[in-house]
């Protein structure tokens, strides 16, 4: 499956990329006009990266007033997790991430020109990348799934928090707050995509629990409390679609059990449905099913444009209660916003795009907005 962990090696490559010298401030390439046309008939026109790099902040700043305001974008989903000054518990402060004052310049430009900015913490699976841990699991090791299995990460994806454990709400809700309060947001994504290890056989308080039942616990618990902080909860979809059933596997779907979920979660989630190689018909399957969902492409513009397509189709369909439902689009690009905003200039001044992850996503990105904006 082309997808198949690419998009986080190439996010490993591409927070890399985002350490390396931004080419400078935005300039010309159009950005300057507002062309909204066709773009309020969807509800949703979006754009999820990793956040800028410290260096990269006023590239990014312009980017976002001119490029994604020209391109008729109102949401950025950024996933910053732990790539931010988080001041509210100390073992996750990171003098080199950016920090409040920096995230509300970013929190700024967005309100100014319409654009919903979405913070994004990856909840209960990625809590590992290859052999190393991931933040909440080095400052917590007791909050692992999987304490003492799996030795240097070998054999499995990636590690996951032990969603009952009693203490890790109390440290996750703390930084969801404060990086909530920082964008000033409405919404918050909490991940929780390609999640395979859960309610392991060897954790004293999942062991014996069912994996559906215990993933929609998790999705229960964020949800209440984004709810009580007034929060809109955003997620990823693949854990509720089944795999099997509909054949799109077990990457972009489950296979691991969790599916059964979806009829256990609140519905007042907007649901991210993220496929790559190709459409799928998951869109009016979560439409469905009471939640509002994105369609969200990658690489491919032809991809984009089909999503877009049954995006369209399910909002012009009888079913009237779905239609209000189909909210729109979010190109994702699994890297940081400074390589992505960097090829995206390089194809808006004429360049051709180039077989990288930040290229094709720039790319399938500006196929995707001027579809948007045209109406198709
Ligand atoms: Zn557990």
């Amino acid at each position: 499956m082309n997808c198949r962990r690419s998009p986080y090696i190439r996010a490993a490559l591409a927070a890399l990329a985002a350490c390396l010298a931004w080419p400078g401030a935005l300039a010309g390439g159009g950005a300057e006009q507002q062309r909204e046309g066709g773009a309020a008939a969807l509800p949703v026109r979006g754009l999820h990266t990793f956040p800028p790099a410290k260096k990269d902040l006023a590239g990014a700043l312009e980017f976002i007033r001119q490029a994604l305001a020209a391109e008729g974008a109102n949401t950025l989903i950024m996933e910053f997790n732990y790539a931010y000054n988080y001041r509210s518990r100390p073992e996750f402060a990171d003098a080199s991430a950016l920090g409040r004052d920096e995230v509300r310049q970013i929190a700024d430009a967005c309100r100014e020109k319409g654009i919903a900015l979405v913070p994004q913490i990856n909840c209960l699976g990625h809590q590992s990348w290859g052999q190393r841990n991931g933040r909440l699991l080095q400052a917590h090791p007791e909050f692992d799934e999987t304490p003492g299995k799996y030795p240097q990460n070998k054999g499995i994806y990636c590690r996951s928090y032990c969603p009952l454990h009693p203490e890790v709400h109390k440290v996750l809700f703390d930084l969801i707050d404060e990086l909530a309060a920082a964008c000033d947001a409405k919404a918050f994504h909490v991940g929780m995509d390609e999640v395979f290890i859960l309610a392991d056989a060897d954790c004293p308080r999942c062991k014996g629990k069912g994996a559906a039942e215990v993933f929609a616990g998790e999705v229960r618990t964020l949800h209440q409390h984004l709810k009580e902080r007034g929060l809109r909860m955003w997620m990823w979809g693949d854990r509720f679609i089944d795999g099997k059933a509909t054949g799109i596997g077990q990457w972009e779907a489950a296979v691991n059990g969790t599916h059964p979920a979806v009829d256990q979660a609140p519905t007042d989630i907007v649901i991210c449905d993220w496929h790559y190689g190709k459409a799928h018909d998951t869109a009016v399957f979560f439409a469905g099913k009471g939640f509002e969902v994105v369609s969200c492409p990658w690489r491919n513009g032809d991809v984009a444009l089909a999503q877009l397509g049954r995006i369209r189709a399910i909002r012009a369909g009888a079913d009237k209660a779905a239609a209000g439902r189909a909210l729109g689009m979010v190109q994702t690009t699994w890297g940081g916003l400074a390589p992505f905003a960097a090829a995206y200039r390089a194809q808006a001044a004429g360049a051709a795009p180039t077989k990288d992850s930040a290229s094709e996503a720039a790319n399938c990105f500006r196929v995707l907005s001027k579809a948007w904006r045209d109406g198709q």
